[in-house]
């Protein structure tokens, strides 16, 4: 029998772009109007690893982002104060106010976090601003040339979409000099030589706009010129745009017919659904930005989640307990060289573990009440070797934060400082049962062997049922009836403290 081997996705496309000799240009783009959600990253790591790709194959290749900064502001979203922003409607992102004073401008806002947390994954990008591309003249060319093809682009649009433009319809948006807006000018004539467009505007404003940032192309129109400006040669873009007389459809044919350069390589992906708040949109306000994102997951392991799943294949992704699984597959994976291409597309392969399961670090830092210095000792004691304690206690801040942030109660616990008010009361069974295991409990005790106390404890004291001990010790230590795996927990726990606590509450 053959062993087939299969190939990575990356590889698989690297080798279909290669087809066409470089320079390479790979091109992402997302809108700065709202927060820069976790959604949106698939596309900015699905180019950066094709990226990897192409340059492993010693392909000159460039990473772009282009930041559609002169996009007008659509819609008051919900996370807007709708006072302020209802008169922003129609004007460039880069030209209005930022939502908390702090920044340039709204386009800035949502964009320096995003280019942070780029940063943060080791994903470096060629930075375009839509808004300076337009203001220092780089899409002139094919503005004139978008202009003067007027009416085959009115004909490419209607062949592929169906839909008629408006016979007062334009490639390009003059911005108004009276309101601000570019979404409701009308062209009313243009000069090659001057480089400026003669506009109205329903406000009562005419004027004449340069074409040197007094406006913009419409985004179906945009999108290939800056294809065959840059130029682009790969550009991944989300299902949205790939559907039959979608805006690749249509930007193709008007790369092609228009400017005269052939269109990017397609790589097309799916959404990362956020389980429980359907698909991400910014628009519907239900989003996790990147950032946030990675306060909680490190970035090798957001990076591992993109790069194991194939693009057309969706990603479900909750921030709640299925969080912990991953970043424990993706430990476990770097720990047995398994799935050793996707780490290394994921810029993780010389990655080592810390070897505390993520799962268990959460308990862990709250067994030792949120000081690392302890979680350290405690580890030690117990068995964990901890070679790197500064990479542990990095890792223990992920579960710090997201213990914060998304964990569901039932996770969360605190080790009482002093008998809990719960821990009074108990049954006679239990209160013996307490009293037998602080005897027989020795300092040399692995979590296992008191696990296996417990048990034996328990019947001793005559209750039938485990559960009844658990809960004995979970009221006495947690002031509740539930907790973590009991005999681990005890082992975690300084051993003089535990005596002391199981005798106080077995005598109460
Ligand atoms: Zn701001
Ligand atoms: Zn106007």
């Amino acid at each position: 029998m053959v062993h087939v081997r299969e190939k990575h996705w990356a590889d698989e496309i690297a080798g279909a772009i290669l087809q066409v000799p470089g320079p390479h240009e790979i091109s992402t783009g997302i809108s700065p109007s709202g927060e820069i959600h976790i959604g949106n990253l698939r596309e900015v790591i699905t180019a950066d690893v094709v990226h990897r790709a192409l340059r492993e194959r010693g392909a000159q290749a460039v990473l772009g982002y282009v930041a559609d900064s002169f996009d007008p502001l659509r819609k008051v979203y919900p996370f807007l104060d709708a006072a302020v922003y209802r008169e922003q409607i129609g004007r460039p992102l880069s030209e209005i106010p930022c939502p908390c004073g702090g920044h340039a401008s709204y386009a800035d806002h949502f964009l320096e976090p995003f280019l942070r947390s780029l940063e943060r994954m080791r994903i470096q990008v060629k930075v375009y601003r839509a808004d300076r591309m337009y203001k220092s003249g780089l899409l002139v060319p094919q503005i004139i040339q978008a202009l003067k093809a007027r009416d085959l682009i009115a004909r490419i649009l209607l062949e592929c979409t169906g839909r008629q433009v408006e016979g007062d319809w334009s490639p390009f948006n003059p911005i108004c000099q009276a309101c601000g807006r570019m979404t409701e000018t009308s062209v009313t004539g243009f000069s090659e030589s001057a480089e400026t467009v003669d506009y109205s505007c329903p406000c009562g404003g005419r004027g004449i706009a340069s074409m040197r940032g007094g406006g913009k192309l419409t985004w179906r129109v945009d999108w290939p010129a800056r294809w065959a400006r840059i130029p682009v040669t790969v550009e991944p873009f989300g299902k949205d745009h790939a559907t039959r007389g979608g805006s690749y459809d249509t930007g193709a044919r008007i790369c092609r017919e228009v400017f005269n350069a052939p269109p990017p390589f397609p790589v097309t992906y799916e959404w990362i659904s956020f389980k429980g708040m359907g698909d991400m949109s910014k628009s519907k306000g239900n989003v996790l930005s990147v950032h946030r994102m990675l306060e909680v997951l490190p970035p090798e392991v957001l990076r591992y989640l993109v790069v194991k799943t194939r693009p057309m294949r969706s990603i479900g992704f909750d921030p709640g307990l299925p969080l912990l699984s991953l970043v424990d597959e993706f430990d476990d994976a770097a720990a047995a060289g398994r799935d050793a291409r996707a780490l290394q597309l994921a810029g993780a392969d010389q990655f080592t573990p810390v070897g505390v399961p993520f799962k268990h670090l959460v308990n862990v830092v709250q067994m030792a009440d949120f000081d690392l210095d302890q979680a350290v000792v405690i580890l030690r004691r117990n068995g964990y070797a901890v070679d790197d304690p500064a990479a542990l206690k990095e890792r223990a801040g992920y579960a710090i934060r997201w213990l914060r942030e998304f964990a569901p109660p039932e996770v969360k616990f605190s080790v009482q400082r002093s008998l809990p008010p719960e821990a009074r009361g108990l049954q006679p069974g239990q209160r013996r049962f307490l009293a037998l295991l602080a005897a027989a409990l020795r300092p040399e005790m692995t979590g296992e062997e008191i696990h296996e106390l417990i048990y034996a404890v328990a019947n001793e004291a005559g209750l039938e049922k485990g559960t009844a001990a658990f809960e004995a010790i979970y009221r006495a230590f947690l002031g509740r009836t539930k907790g973590p795996r009991a005999g681990w927990f005890l082992a975690f726990l300084e051993r003089g403290f535990v005596t002391a606590r199981l005798k106080e509450a077995a005598a109460s």
